[in-house]
């Protein structure tokens, strides 16, 4: 294995910063894998793992072997009257997988269409959207753990998913993820739930979605509200949904009448982060080549020559004014390096 040196990772990240790794490779199998992890031993240098770059923000360059995942494959290894089994290489594109799914009918994903991003990435903070999340279809994962140089296969619990978060998060850089193997349903319940969703339905006259029209409905609402990283720089939402108790929000609800708000447990309320950024006035701010995204305040852009760490100052100011205005403390979702 020999790695390409000093690459510039712009057309490798959808914030499309200016950044060099000093060592790359693309990793095809889980040959590849080992060997690559071979070299980093032998020549001391640590490894990053990339898929898609869609969740990340470099704010320096990067002194490691950058292991760019590209395992490809997508097995059916069971069938049953209801479900279908999936296994699938970590390097698959997430939305053709979507789409592969919707097409044969098997239903589950459809509500995470046009996520950008990899398969093996998916489980890393438990892609959601749409009241689904990846988690509810993941049956096990075949990792290498690099703690102990050992292949390992991980069940649903063993991967404590979260709400965006997961074991693969917790514990970062330890496991790298080669294949996710999943369930989806032959007659699927399907999720439309969320206003945006029924909306569309409502607007197409749709009485009885089918897993295509689902699909195409969150396919519309995404280009229609989100920027497409190849024409601005983003990662999707920078900020988590913060979680706070019932008492934090009775208060926070007395000053803002109208926060978005909504109950998770007896005791629990998830925010809407956005609501919080925008109503601190930040939703379409532009400083230089960083802002503030026009049509959802959740998202910082690079408008074009933007460095990770003006991104990273940008995210600060965000996160001290909603600190300052509604005593809330923001957390970034997005992978900083
Ligand atoms: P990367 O950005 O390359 O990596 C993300 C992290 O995972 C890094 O820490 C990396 O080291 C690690 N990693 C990647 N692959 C592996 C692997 N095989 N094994 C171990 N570690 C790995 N996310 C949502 O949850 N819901 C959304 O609706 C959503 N919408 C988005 C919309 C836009 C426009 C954008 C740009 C992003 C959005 N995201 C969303 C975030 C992003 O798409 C997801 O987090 C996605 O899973 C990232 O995949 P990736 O392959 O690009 O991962
Ligand atoms: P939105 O519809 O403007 O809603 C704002 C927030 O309110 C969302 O984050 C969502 O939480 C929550 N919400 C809305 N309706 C809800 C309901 N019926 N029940 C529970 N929570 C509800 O959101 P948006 O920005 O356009 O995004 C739409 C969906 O795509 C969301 O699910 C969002 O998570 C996902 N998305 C994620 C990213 C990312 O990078 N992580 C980027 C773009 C979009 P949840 O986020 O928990 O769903």
């Amino acid at each position: 294995m020999t790695p390409t040196q000093n690459i510039s990772l712009k057309p490798f990240h959808s914030f499309g910063c200016e950044v060099n790794a000093a060592y790359f490779t693309t990793i095809e199998s889980s040959q590849s894998l080992e060997s690559a992890l071979d070299w980093c031993k032998q020549h001391n240098k640590p490894f990053l793992v990339l898929g898609s770059g869609s969740n990340m923000l470099f704010t320096k360059q990067v002194d490691a072997l950058v292991l760019k995942m590209e395992i490809k494959g997508i097995q059916k290894t069971n069938e049953t009257a209801s479900a279908v089994y999936l296994s699938v290489g970590a390097g698959e594109n997430w939305h053709h997988f979507v789409s592969y799914c919707v097409q044969k009918g098997w239903g589950g994903i459809e509500n995470l269409s046009l996520i950008p991003g990899t398969v093996g990435a998916a489980p890393i903070q438990n892609i959601g959207a749409y009241g689904v999340e990846v988690k509810e279809t993941i049956e096990n994962i075949t990792a290498y753990d690099t703690h102990n140089g050992e292949w390992v296969k991980l069940n649903k619990l063993d991967c404590d998913f979260g709400y965006r978060n997961s074991l693969f998060k917790k514990e970062k850089n330890r496991y790298i993820i080669c294949k996710v193997d999943f369930c989806l349903q032959k007659q699927p319940k399907l999720r439309i739930d969320y206003g945006a969703i029924r909306e569309v339905l409502h607007q197409k006259e749709i009485q009885n979605p089918s897993l295509e029209d689902v699909s195409n409905a969150v396919i519309l609402i995404r280009t229609q509200k989100l920027p497409d990283p190849k024409k601005i720089g983003n990662a999707g939402s920078f900020f988590k949904n913060p979680t706070i108790s019932k008492e934090q929000f009775e208060a926070l609800k007395i000053k803002n009448d109208d926060i978005m708000a909504f109950p998770i447990s007896d005791i629990a309320y998830k925010l809407a982060a956005g609501w919080l950024i925008e109503h601190c006035g930040w939703k379409g701010v532009k400083k230089g080549n960083i802002g503030c995204y026009e049509k959802q305040a959740l998202v910082i852009v690079n408008y074009g020559n933007g460095t990770g760490q003006e991104i990273l100052d940008f995210s600060k100011e965000i996160i001290q004014s909603v600190l300052e205005k509604f005593g809330v403390e923001l957390e970034r979702e997005v992978n900083i390096y």
